[in-house]
């Protein structure tokens, strides 16, 4: 049994002793900020807890199979629907009532919260209900980026695994072994860009990256034609994601940029540039606050109409 995060050795010790000891808390807090890992250790409780092998996760029954493709039917992530900041109650009020039902396949049943830390305080106290009194062989994992914002009610019934990240250095390792194609000094750059979060560096270094910086090429080509619907289709993979948005934005403004410099001699075309450039800026601020995405992209769209189509 491989444990999947490096570094939070302690975090490592308890969990490990747990599974071996057949003791898997009925509901654990797993806290920590984005990119630490917190879902990939979510998961392999999960999987253990269901698994019907010796040393758990054994990744060769059944259980495990079915967790590792994410279609395992006692394994059940509850998380904000599309668009919506929070858990609703009622989908807390229906997984308290599956949590009295029996296990379909495995020994355990296991709800992950994904975002318990921005379950409103009505839907905490729902929540509370089931963790006062759990029915047998239920196992409660609540994702949250801080426990801080969880009622003292919930975390006193709930046993804390705090994710930190690992030494630069370790992290960096990490990185090269998983994917050899990353330099060491770029794992270790990366890192430094963000915050030391693993799963953010490697959104830089590895696929993502690239993918959004194809986007935003593809829309700058549709705004200088200009054509607002290929514009708003090269961003629809997006629409929803608020740290890609950040990141298309990003790379936007580096493309139009580039753009500058590649017809520098062109003046009139510089200029809309320039003002498209100045415009990004400002809606980066825009982004920020809590602006509606789908409106954030109408805007950047009309924009871009308005200044190359004029
Ligand atoms: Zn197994």
């Amino acid at each position: 049994m491989i444990f999947p995060l490096i570094g939070n050795k302690r975090v490592e010790e308890a969990v490990l002793s747990a599974i071996s000891a057949n003791r898997i808390p009925h509901a654990i807090i797993i806290e920590g900020e984005g990119g630490l890992g917190k879902h990939t250790l979510a998961a392999f409780i999960a999987k253990a807890a269901v698994c019907e092998g010796e040393e758990k996760p054994c990744g060769k029954c059944s259980n495990c199979h079915l967790a590792e493709v994410g279609s395992h039917p006692d394994i059940i992530t509850v998380a904000a629907e599309k668009g919506k900041k929070s858990i609703t109650i009622d989908a807390v009020r229906e997984m308290r009532s599956d949590a009295y039902v029996k296990p379909h396949k495995a020994g355990k049943k296991v709800f992950i919260i994904d975002g318990a830390d921005t379950l409103r305080e009505d839907s905490q106290n729902a929540l509370l209900k089931v963790l006062e009194e759990p029915p047998a062989d239920i196992v409660f994992l609540l994702i949250a980026e801080s426990k801080n914002r969880l009622l003292t009610t919930i975390i006193s019934r709930c046993v804390i695994l705090s994710l930190s990240a690992p030494e630069r250095s370790d992290a960096a390792k990490y990185i090269c072994e998983k994917n050899p194609q990353v330099s060491l000094d770029a794992a270790l750059y990366a890192l430094d860009n963000n915050f030391g979060s693993i799963g953010a560096a490697l959104g830089d270094l590895t696929g993502k990256k690239s993918e959004i910086k194809t986007c935003a090429q593809e829309f700058l080509k549709a705004a200088l034609i200009p054509d607002e619907w290929a514009m708003l289709s090269s961003t629809v993979k997006f629409a929803n994601d608020r740290v890609f948005v950040d990141r298309f934005t990003l790379q936007l403004k580096l493309c139009v940029a580039e753009m500058m410099r590649k017809n520098a001699s062109n003046v009139r075309l510089s200029r809309k540039l320039l003002r498209y450039y100045e415009y990004l800026s400002e809606a980066a601020e825009a982004l920020k606050t809590n602006i509606n995405l789908s409106l954030y992209f109408t805007l950047i769209t009309s924009k871009a109409g308005e200044i190359f189509g004029g």
